[in-house]
């Protein structure tokens, strides 16, 4: 064994046990050798950079920024010109030898290696041994590694329109919940503090105790602090939700009964809008495994809104029915882990929606109209909400395994095209029977 403890060795290896394996035969040829180690190609260049090794041993296959790339990064360094980068790679198909050399490399080495053979040519290259080209070759290399760089830097481009986009729109949607939360927090605030200061006028005052009045802000400071208690719900969902953090509670149950309680429960907020509202038998449905609060939450939220973007006097129809895996749009992307589900359909009579918002209105915080235009008021007709709603609803249908969906011909406020809302469960194999 020859001790060459001044020798450094750069190596940059995506895998561990690669790396692992030179270090080993290279300590076994050269003793103490110094071995700088990265597992890809911008730590790799940081590290040349900052210690310039005697020779580099490359990987072609890095993830992201590949061996082509760093070869010709290394060698675009005057002060690294002189020093011998060698790919160490199990790439052996035509080209790909004359593809590293032709980028910058000076020697290839194919993997697996013999640990004696390889301390030796190693030891050649750091001794100035270069692989070349002939001119045609190195020619034909050269345009197959511009023609690699070019689809890259398209992919990277794609890659960064598309981040842009997703930045932009999380910049966008960040404002609005910061608008909309003003909004839809200072409202019950103000009616607390209104209420808090009748309250403590009175007894500053030394007023005489007055039933009615105290019952009445009592009254007030309940329903503000209730509704302030309502946002930091949604709120708490969507970030729950978000962390994958949500429990559910299932049980075998009938949607049924759900849809009915929360049709129940609305039925004044429909009666002040005299809106009609049809509910189909679901009897025949077989039950479904959910969390009966957590779905409960999902039909009032889908009513409520029907009920706010229907005019007075509207319809609202809610129907139930078994369809396949294949009648779910987008079925391919949430991949569903039954055959079956039971969709619940939520009809309405109102404003629809536009074929651009069909899809946007699931996303947190985001709403058709302009939030600082829309009143809290929870069932006027068009009263928004903070636009939390759809996002938590799909969220928990999701974690049931299902899918939720709308569909609208379109948005128009005069015509009122309506909308449907999808609610789909799945029916677990075995469960009661489909009819
Ligand atoms: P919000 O709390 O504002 O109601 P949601 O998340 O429940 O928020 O709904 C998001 C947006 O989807 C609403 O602001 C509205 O523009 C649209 N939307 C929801 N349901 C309907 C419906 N039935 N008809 C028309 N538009 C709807």
């Amino acid at each position: 064994m020859t001790k060459h403890p001044k020798i450094r060795v750069l190596h940059i290896e995506k895998d561990l046990s690669d790396r692992l394996l030179v270090r080993l035969a290279l300590m076994a040829e050269w003793g103490g050798v110094t071995l700088l180690e990265a597992d890809n190609g911008p730590s790799g260049l940081a590290l040349a950079r900052r210690d310039t090794p005697d020779v580099v041993l490359l990987d072609i296959a890095l993830p992201g920024m590949s061996g082509y790339e760093v070869a010709n990064r290394l060698k675009s360094v005057p002060d690294f010109r002189h020093v011998p980068v060698v790919a160490l790679t199990a790439l052996n198909g035509p080209g790909d030898r004359e593809r590293a050399l032709a980028a910058g490399c000076d020697g290839y080495i194919l993997k697996p290696f013999h640990a004696k053979h390889f301390a030796l040519e190693l030891q050649e290259y750091i001794e100035g041994k270069r692989e070349t080209l002939t001119p045609e070759e190195e020619r034909q290399a050269l345009r197959e590694i511009a023609n690699l760089f070019a689809s890259r830097l398209e992919e990277k481009c794609c890659e960064l329109a598309q981040a842009q986009a997703s930045l932009e729109e999380s910049r966008q949607l960040s404002s609005k919940f910061i608008a909309l939360a003003a909004h839809e927090l200072r409202t019950p605030l103000t009616i607390v503090q209104g209420y808090l200061g009748i309250l403590l006028d009175a007894v500053q005052e030394g007023r005489p105790y007055d039933h009615v009045e105290s019952l009445e802000a009592a009254g007030g400071l309940k329903r503000g602090v209730q509704r302030l208690s309502d946002i930091v719900d949604r709120i708490i969902d969507v970030a729950r939700l978000e962390a994958n953090l949500l429990q559910l509670n299932l049980a075998e149950i009938s949607v049924g009964a759900i849809v009915r309680t929360a049709v129940n429960d609305l039925r004044s907020a429909i009666e002040a809008r005299r809106q009609q509202v049809n509910v189909a038998q679901f009897d025949d449905l077989p039950k479904v495994r959910l969390d009966p609060q957590r779905m409960y939450q999902v039909f009032v939220n889908i009513l409520e809104n029907a009920i706010k973007y229907t005019p007075d006097g509207g319809q609202i129809s809610v129907t139930g029915s078994v369809i396949p895996a294949q009648a779910i749009p987008g079925h391919q992307d949430f991949a569903p882990q039954t055959s079956f589900f039971v969709d619940v359909a939520v009809r309405d009579s109102g404003i629809g929606i536009a074929a651009e918002d069909i899809e946007r209105i699931f996303q947190g915080f985001y709403e058709v109209k302009d939030s600082s235009l829309h009143s809290t008021s929870k069932y006027q007709f068009l009263g928004g909400g903070i636009g939390l709603g759809l996002a938590t609803a799909r969220g928990i249908v999701k974690k049931h395994g299902g899918w939720l969906w709308a569909e609208s011909p379109g948005c128009n406020l005069e015509k009122c095209p309506g909308s449907c809302f999808h609610i789909a469960l799945p029916i677990r194999r075995g469960a009661s029977e489909i009819r």
